[in-house]
């Protein structure tokens, strides 16, 4: 349920109307608009009438029953009004959001060793990315895969941040390295395959650091809105929702199929910001630029590409991965798609 105030009301009577929720056993969370003032209620307001929580106060103007099955997720709960997720980063705070810059995370699938990850930061930075990203746990289909370094590429991704100034995204597979990883992590990545892994999903949203959380290879929207709505319940509103890929009936071409029709339709559902990788979601590194281009086109608020100094030679998702020169380029022709839609940032990063 959502209380609407009315422009202009004054903070002393949103305070007392903020006390007098309580004792009505809700929790209310004042969300600041840019026009309005809104209070979403958390608590069992099966059984409350609207009416007679619009009589507290002549200040409140409407009082709105929110009917989708995610609450703090829903544009509605923010009425209607869009918010951004801000990270700090050593280069200063990143903004994702509606009508911000859209910001590009770039990286290896895994970080491998010291070198390359450093290499690969440099690389990014240079390119125009304002996040480095990097697996220190991997989840793989195969257990005799590479699993990714664990412990000790944190370190590496930690020094990689020093030596770049970039902020770091990596993936958590374990509630038991929550922590660890956001000793490191500007942003925690939840993965397609742990979309549904509700004890993660808790954890992370138990924490401070923002939430990057993939959208599960098989999972509607419904289904990816309400796991973000676990994190949110969870008191972290610092949710970014990534496509991915889906699976789809025909794996020949394409590893996944890109879902971008998301973009329109997540816009109407939630208020969160969203970004879009295609790497997994095409599979094919030849495919990713146009695939990111038609995502800023489309609206993408961020991107996710992984770049490797080597492909060939990649520990996992080498066929996906961009070079360091195909990066550049493709940063070169998101910036004419990005700059058209009103949405490149053309500041220099600063070094
Ligand atoms: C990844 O980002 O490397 C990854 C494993 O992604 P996903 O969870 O989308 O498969
Ligand atoms: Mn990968």
């Amino acid at each position: 349920m959502i209380v609407v105030m009315k422009v202009g009301s004054p903070d002393r009577e949103i305070e007392r109307i903020e006390t007098e929720l309580r004792e009505w056993g809700l929790t209310p969370e004042k969300i600041v608009g840019k026009h309005k003032i809104v209070m979403g209620l958390v608590g069992d307001t099966a059984s409350l009438d609207p009416l007679q929580l619009k009589e507290i106060s002549p200040w409140i103007e409407s009082v709105l029953r929110v009917e989708k099955p995610y609450k703090k997720t829903s544009l509605e709960y923010r009425h209607g009004e869009h918010s951004n997720v801000v990270v700090a980063t050593p280069n200063g705070d990143v903004t994702f959001g509606l009508n911000q810059p859209v910001v590009v995370i770039a990286g290896p699938c895994s970080v491998e060793n010291e070198d390359m990850i450093i290499a690969t930061a440099k690389a990014v930075k240079a390119a125009g990315a304002s996040f480095l990203r990097g697996g220190a746990y991997k989840p793989r289909t195969s257990p005799y895969s590479f699993q990714g370094h664990g412990e000790s590429a944190l370190e590496l991704l930690a020094a990689a941040r020093d030596a770049s100034g970039l902020g770091i995204i990596t993936e958590v597979m374990d509630t038991a390295d929550v922590d660890k990883v956001a000793e490191v992590a500007d942003i925690l990545q939840v993965g397609a395959r742990n979309m549904q892994n509700f004890p993660l999903l808790k954890k992370v949203g138990a924490q401070d650091k923002p939430v990057f959380l993939k959208r599960g290879m098989s999972a509607t929207i419904d289904e990816w809105l309400m796991a973000a709505e676990y994190v949110l319940a969870a008191g972290n509103s610092n949710v970014i929702l990534c496509e991915r890929g889906i699976r789809t009936f025909d794996r020949k071409h394409v590893r996944n199929t890109l879902d971008l029709a998301v973009l329109p339709v997540l816009r109407s559902l939630t208020h969160l910001p969203v970004a879009i990788d295609p790497s997994h979601g095409t599979g094919i590194a030849q495919y990713v630029p146009p695939m990111a281009k038609a995502a800023i086109a489309a609206g993408a608020d961020s991107l996710m590409i992984e770049v490797h100094p080597n492909p060939a030679k990649a520990l996992s998702d080498g066929p996906q991965s961009l070079t360091f020169e195909g990066f550049e380029d493709l940063m070169q022709e998101l910036s004419a798609i990005g700059k058209a839609v009103g949405r490149w940032s053309t500041v220099p990063v600063a070094v």
